[in-house]
């Protein structure tokens, strides 16, 4: 889905002007993404109509950078399909919080109680996990052996008593052992059935849950939607907990379920360990499919490649405007090791979409003469390069074995690589303000 969009949106990125029809012709494909993506077809329909609206308005088409503008009413219209704002649970000021778990066999649920449990216990809470699927022989087990493993106590009565029994006792438990948060793991069946639907309504009604959190696999793409639909009608969900969003799930189910339940989705599971459970934000993955930029993401990739200390001193020079080439090819080397540019500028705000900053953009092959025209330069050079005069790039270009374009091109280059820096100095300390993942 993601290639898909951002090849037909690069289209108007280049465009200076785009008319309507520029943004009709991009709306088409963007359906045909949308579909292929297995996304809800009247979540599809509305979808592109709101865009194509907004987007032929003449607010945009008068603009400087229409392009971007219409990529920035998708990636908007994107983010408030799934929900705008990332949804929190709600805890109660009389403890202990009731969580329930519900959906489908095999959707991963006892997976995701174990994860929460994880999550809440970082969070310095005391769970309680509850092990209420009576169905599967080995679920109670199931649900011990994770508990173990993060070390949160697990509450089960066996396989005998009713699942709302188990729940109601477990919550007498945590009363009684400070536990502020329970989570409980329900049952589930292959298919939707009155069974499955009458057993956890009883639960439902004998512990009055603060969340029901409909977990769905993604990888059953529209089959996820419907299904969580059919349980929107019998329970009162609070959320949804979208699984198996690794891999190469198309994602078609995380951008229409809530539009088609009204219930957001809350946390998203990218694997199978316990660690692997995120807060959804809607506005991340609209900018992830769009390749607009993670700023958070590529903040963390800069971190954990960059020597902090190096980085430090980085800043330094910046700040104090003594950044030279010696530097930059210092710096071209970590990028390298940061992993293929492209993707690394992709994922800075803007860049992906501004031309000049593109142009810069260095590919791999220019990395290697850039390297070779830093090399050829002394070290007077390399500290102000304003010295370079035109005997010099002349010498400079023979050295490397490029010519002088190449040079005055670098030079350039450099330029503007110390105003991003700068720029991307700041963006560093804005995002750490904002809250991270998880
Ligand atoms: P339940 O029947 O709903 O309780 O499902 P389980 O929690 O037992 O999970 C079923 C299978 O899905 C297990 O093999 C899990 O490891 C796997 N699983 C659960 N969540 C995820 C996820 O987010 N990503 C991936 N790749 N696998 C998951
Ligand atoms: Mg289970």
């Amino acid at each position: 889905l993601s290639e898909k969009l951002q090849n037909t949106l690069g289209k108007l990125k280049g465009k200076g002007k785009v008319n309507e029809k520029d943004v009709k012709e991009a709306m088409r494909e963007v359906r045909l993404a949308l579909l292929e993506a297995d996304v809800n077809y009247k979540v599809v329909k509305e979808f592109v109509n709101k865009v194509k609206e907004r987007a032929i308005g003449e607010e945009v088409l008068e603009s400087l950078t229409p392009g971007q503008q219409v990529i920035k009413i998708v990636r908007d219209e994107l983010t408030e399909l799934m929900g705008g704002e990332a949804t929190e649970l709600n805890f109660s000021d009389k403890p202990p919080t009731v969580i329930m778990l519900a959906g489908l066999q095999g959707t991963g649920k006892t997976t995701a109680a174990a994860k929460l449990a994880n999550k809440f216990k970082k969070d310095n809470k005391h769970p309680l996990l509850v092990a209420c699927d009576t169905q599967r022989p080995a679920a109670i087990k199931q649900l011990h052996v994770l508990g173990d493993q993060i070390e949160v106590p697990v509450f089960s009565m066996g396989d005998k008593q009713h699942p709302a029994d188990i729940a109601k006792g477990a919550i007498e438990h945590a009363k009684k052992n400070q536990r502020d948060v329970v989570i409980v793991d329900t049952a589930g069946r292959l298919h939707v059935d009155e069974d499955l639907m009458t057993e956890l309504k009883q639960v439902e009604e004998k512990i009055s849950p603060h969340e029901i959190l409909l977990v769905v696999d993604a990888m059953t793409g529209q089959d996820a939607v419907n299904v969580a639909d059919r349980f929107n009608e019998d329970l009162a969900l609070s959320g949804i907990i979208m699984t198996k969003l690794d891999g190469d799930t198309r994602g078609g189910a995380a951008l229409s379920v809530k539009k088609v339940t009204g219930k957001p989705i809350k946390f998203i599971g990218t694997g199978e360990k316990v660690e692997e459970l995120e807060v959804f934000h809607p506005d991340r993955l609209s900018s992830r499919i769009l390749g607009m930029g993670d700023v958070m993401s590529l903040i963390e990739k800069a971190e954990t490649s960059m020597d902090q200390q190096k980085a430090q001193e980085l800043e330094k020079k910046i700040k104090s405007q003594t950044f030279t080439f010696e530097d930059f090819l210092e710096q071209l080397q970590q990028i390298k090791s940061m992993g293929p540019l492209d993707q690394i500028f992709d994922m800075i705000p803007g860049m992906s979409g501004n031309k000049k900053l593109k142009d810069m953009s260095l590919d791999e092959k220019e990395l290697v003469k850039v390297e070779a025209i830093i090399q050829s330069m002394t070290k007077e050079e390399r500290t102000y390069p304003e010295v370079i005069n035109s005997s010099r790039k002349k010498r400079i270009a023979h050295g490397s074995g490029t010519r002088v374009q190449d040079v005055n091109k670098l030079l350039k280059q450099f330029e503007q690589m110390k105003k991003m820096m700068k720029q991307m100095g700041k963006m560093n300390k804005s995002g750490k303000k904002k809250k991270l993942p998880g």
